[in-house]
């Protein structure tokens, strides 16, 4: 049987080289891409390669279009095929009204959103039945217990609607697409010792930061062949925030 392909934007660190390393332990062959740290994305793919699958990093600015619109057809020339695509890269611009800047605003679209919807329809067109369309959402799109974090809630809750929008045009293809909403996950974005660690734990159920392999598990359980019935969703490993 052929091996299956995922891509996994944003693969170098924090959740998304925890999802590479989870999807290679399930037996898929990666593509990670990364901005501008070739050094940690080589981390990652020497531990997929010493798990016996094939990995490839690629640069590639999810907030460019024309990268965007490669993405994919570079990981079909290399493996082959293209079974799952996580859209994981993003960007967390902090600031009110009176601090932020246009140019944050207009990055973080581009990131944020205008980037998984551009890769996310190149994917659909490469990808065959049971193909799965996952999307790193967040549960700032779903709740904002904090100021400061508008225009980025307004992208991760823009991904619920454009998730469930293409579930709709991919599901007679037996092509899924869903959204996993993390809570606090310790990262260099968002480290449990940082400034807004307190006020986070103070929101959640269970009042502590979850890992990177709590959000790649359920990403593996979504890519599995055991979620055909899944679509359109949005399924949150959030630690109660939004409970
Ligand atoms: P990190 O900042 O720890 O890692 C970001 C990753 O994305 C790195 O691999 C980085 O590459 C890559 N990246 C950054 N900008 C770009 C770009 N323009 N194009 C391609 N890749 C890029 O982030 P997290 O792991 O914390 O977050 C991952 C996702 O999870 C994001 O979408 C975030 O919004 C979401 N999320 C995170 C939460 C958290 O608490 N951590 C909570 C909810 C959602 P490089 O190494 O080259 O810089």
């Amino acid at each position: 049987m052929t091996t299956p392909v995922a891509i996994i934007t944003g693969g170098s660190r924090g959740i998304g080289a925890a999802i590479a390393k989870r999807l290679a332990k399930d037996g898929f062959d990666i593509a990670i891409t990364y901005a501008r740290n070739a050094e940690a994305a080589r981390h990652v793919t020497s531990a997929i390669d010493a798990l016996g699958r094939k990995a490839l990093a690629i640069q590639s600015d999810s907030g460019n279009v024309t990268d965007n619109a490669d993405l994919v057809k570079k990981v079909v020339d290399a493996f082959g095929r293209l079974d799952v695509l996580v859209c994981n890269a993003g960007a967390y611009p902090y600031g009110g009204p009176d601090t932020i800047t246009i140019e944050d605003i207009s990055r973080t679209l581009d990131l944020n959103m205008r980037g998984v919807m551009v890769e996310s329809v190149c994917a659909a067109r490469a990808m065959q039945k049971g193909g799965r369309i996952i999307l790193i959402g967040s549960a700032f799109g779903e709740r904002v217990p904090l100021p400061g974090i508008s225009i980025y809630s307004a992208t991760k809750a823009g991904l619920v609607g454009f998730a469930k929008g293409l579930s709709r045009d991919l599901g007679p293809k037996g092509i899924t697409v869903n959204v996993v909403q993390p809570g606090p996950i310790d990262t260099e974005m968002n480290p449990a010792d940082g400034p807004a660690g307190d006020a986070l734990r103070a929101v959640l159920a269970i009042p502590k930061y979850g890992e990177a392999a709590d959000v790649a598990d359920l990403v593996s359980f979504l890519a599995s062949d055991s979620t055909s019935y899944i679509t359109g969703t949005a399924l949150s490993v959030d630690g109660g925030l939004t409970a």
